[in-house]
């Protein structure tokens, strides 16, 4: 069967949002354009510095060689963050991907929780689960990599931060903040980012409209050899996600394209809400000085410390 787009090379990928049949060149750019579209809307094309976070895992390696594709790689710098996961962060895997990245020209740079935080993620949960509590891996991980992702944007001066999360990790997102009812969390995920803070860089997601499955086939067509270990905390996370995912892949399959139909209707909301609404300022943690949720005096990751007994201070968090 010959490509719907080229009609010359054998197809070799179905793409059910579209119905059509796909040969490898034609569905490595149809990938590219659809991220060129969205990286346009967000700003990235115009943006003179972007920081874009990295793991190693197929999405950051396939943000990282899309992006390259349209956007001059001197632009762009990677960074990495270190967890500290016994037998999950490995050296190799590291090896790897600089060597991707200094193959498209992108400079990497990297760090590590216990070298900006002074604990390992393992020593994180380790504490907090001495002290009796039930605070998952993934809430302590992603504040914090949400946190250094932030500092290393303002520190290299980026105008904007992009991130790998795929369609299938944004329209799971928008489900569980409905579901929540956080309307001001909800707003903030549209693909034209708000600046609540002057301390926040602004956050993209260039991958948003492309579906999990495409980043790992494309990924494998690039031959990238990705961390496919899964991490240890992976049955720490947090069920509510896993549902959503479940309820949303059960959806996709009876109507394909469903997930983009979600991801696209609510952008209109969000840019509809956003002209119609004034959105104040993020407060200043008193700790650390970072922007946090609104209501609150003390950031998330602060009180996380504070409560698993890892840090002293006076302040104690609103509960
Ligand atoms: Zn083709
Ligand atoms: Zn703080």
């Amino acid at each position: 069967m010959k490509c719907d787009v080229c009609k010359s090379k054998d197809a070799v990928i179905l793409q059910p949002h579209t119905g059509r049949r796909l040969c490898k060149d034609c569905f490595i750019d149809d990938i590219r354009n659809r991220v060129k579209k969205e990286a346009e809307k967000e700003g990235l094309t115009k943006a003179n510095k972007i920081l874009l976070a990295v793991s190693g895992g197929k999405d950051s390696l396939t943000l990282a060689d899309t992006l390259a594709s349209f956007i001059d790689p001197k632009k762009l710098i990677s960074f990495n963050i270190v967890e500290g996961i016994g037998g999950y962060n490995r050296s190799d895997q590291a090896k790897k991907l600089k060597k991707y990245l200094d193959d498209l020209g992108i400079e990497l740079i990297s760090t590590s929780f216990k070298k900006e935080v002074g604990f390992t993620l393992d020593d994180m949960v380790r504490s907090s689960h001495d002290k009796g509590l039930n605070i998952s891996a993934c809430t302590f991980c992603g504040g914090f990599r949400r946190k250094l992702i932030n500092a290393a944007g303002r520190e290299v001066k980026a105008d904007l931060v992009a991130t790998g999360h795929n369609l299938d990790d944004e329209a799971q997102t928008i489900v569980i903040n409905l579901l929540r009812g956080d309307i001001k969390r909800l707003i903030r995920l549209g693909e034209i980012p708000v600046k609540l803070s002057d301390k926040f860089v602004l956050r993209v997601k260039p991958l948003r409209k492309i579906y999990e499955w495409e980043t790992t086939m494309y990924a494998y067509y690039k031959g990238f050899e990705f961390q496919e270990v899964e991490c240890p905390y992976i049955s720490m996370k947090p069920t509510l996600r896993a549902k959503v995912r479940d309820l949303l892949y059960s959806l996709e399959s009876k109507k394909p394209g469903s997930l983009l139909t979600i991801v696209e209707e609510f952008d209109k909301i969000s840019e509809e809400y956003k002209r119609n609404s004034e959105l104040k300022d993020l407060p200043k943690c008193k700790i650390c000085g970072e922007p946090t949720s609104y209501g609150r005096d003390v950031c998330k990751n602060c009180e996380l410390l504070i409560k698993s007994g890892l840090l002293n201070h006076q302040y104690l968090p609103m509960s």
